[in-house]
């Protein structure tokens, strides 16, 4: 056993073997919840958003725990005592809270056995509650208390502007670094000087290129804009007198745009009107659909996305792709 403990997100293909184990009632730290009728079902549904998180030794399942991340609370932490090192609850607890931070969360809670108060006490978490009872505690984690001051900066300026608590958890939005090494890929159509990350403009370049040799002329309306571009964007809005609501349907909250990756982009063509989802219809548009992937760029909010954000058809994020 001299195999390193490896902590990743759970996949479908594992979930029957998964809920067997958990029904053979490996020893939960979780207190006070009744076991799902339907395990599989139940574990499945937190796939899409990695939600389930397992620790494995070579190939034996180490423990595994799961995330309610509407809720932003641990719904259970499996063991299993002869693969466990001592460390996996902390390891398992620990990529449960970069997920929830991710999203912009800035607590987790969870209802423990009593006997493991002490345990979650030595990862930063505090009793919120006692439950008389059944011996459960109710324990809470601030997960911002030990993050980057740029995030409690952007957190502060997400507070003033009034934007909800669960904007990304509600919308599986993530936060999105501001890139830190931008190159210039010349003007966009308003004749601004735009900038990608050195990877994003080499691949947007090629790109382009191709479509100019399918007769595509893909234009650019935006690239990277970076987070106080988009706090003053919010605030204009605000000072129009637009309800943060209705900004909210159309402008990413500050800290969630792609564009502050620099790997996004916004294009159109000529004859398009810019930003609006009639660019859809055209040639470009079906051009990008068919030859974007080949370039690493994707289209982010397609038609019925699961972000509930309106369909984009102008809006490409290049991803990096491993091997390439
Ligand atoms: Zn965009």
């Amino acid at each position: 056993m001299t195999e390193g403990i490896k902590v990743r997100p759970a996949r479908t293909a594992e979930i029957p073997t998964l809920a067997r184990l958990v029904e053979n009632q490996l020893p939960d730290m979780m207190a006070g919840r009744k076991r799902p009728d339907n395990i599989e079902g139940y574990l499945a549904r937190l796939i899409p958003d990695q939600c389930l998180m397992l620790a494995t030794r070579g190939n034996r399942l180490a423990g595994l725990i799961a995330l309610d991340l509407d809720h932003t609370r641990v719904l259970a932490c499996y063991l299993d005592p002869e693969t466990a090192a001592p460390d996996t609850p902390r390891q398992l607890f620990g990529a449960v809270e970069k997920l929830a931070l991710s999203y912009g969360a800035r607590s987790l809670t969870c209802q423990i056995k009593k006997q493991v108060t002490g345990f979650m006490s030595t990862i930063g978490y505090e009793t919120a509650e006692a439950l008389d009872g059944d011996g459960a505690v109710v324990v809470e984690k601030n997960l911002l208390a030990k993050a980057r001051p740029e995030l409690k900066e952007l957190i502060k300026l997400l507070d003033e502007l009034g934007i909800p608590e669960n904007y990304g958890v509600r919308r599986r939005l993530k936060l999105i670094p501001e890139a830190s090494t931008l190159v210039s890929i010349g003007p966009d159509i308003f004749n601004r000087d735009q900038r990608l990350t050195p990877a994003a403009a080499t691949a947007w370049g090629r790109m382009r290129s191709a479509a100019a040799n399918n007769g595509i002329d893909l234009q650019l309306v935006s690239a990277y804009r970076g987070v106080t571009y988009q706090v003053n964007l919010i605030r204009r809005r605000l000072n129009e007198g637009k309800s943060l609501e209705d900004i909210l349907k159309v402008s990413a909250a500050p800290g969630y745009s792609e564009h502050h990756g620099g790997r996004a982009v916004d294009v159109t063509a000529p004859g398009c009107k810019p930003l609006e989802e009639s660019f859809a219809d055209s040639r470009a548009y079906r051009w990008l659909k068919s030859n974007g992937g080949i370039y690493g760029f994707r289209e982010s909010f397609g038609m019925a996305n699961r972000h509930g954000i309106s369909w984009e058809p102008w809006h490409w994020c290049y991803h990096h792709r491993p091997g390439r």
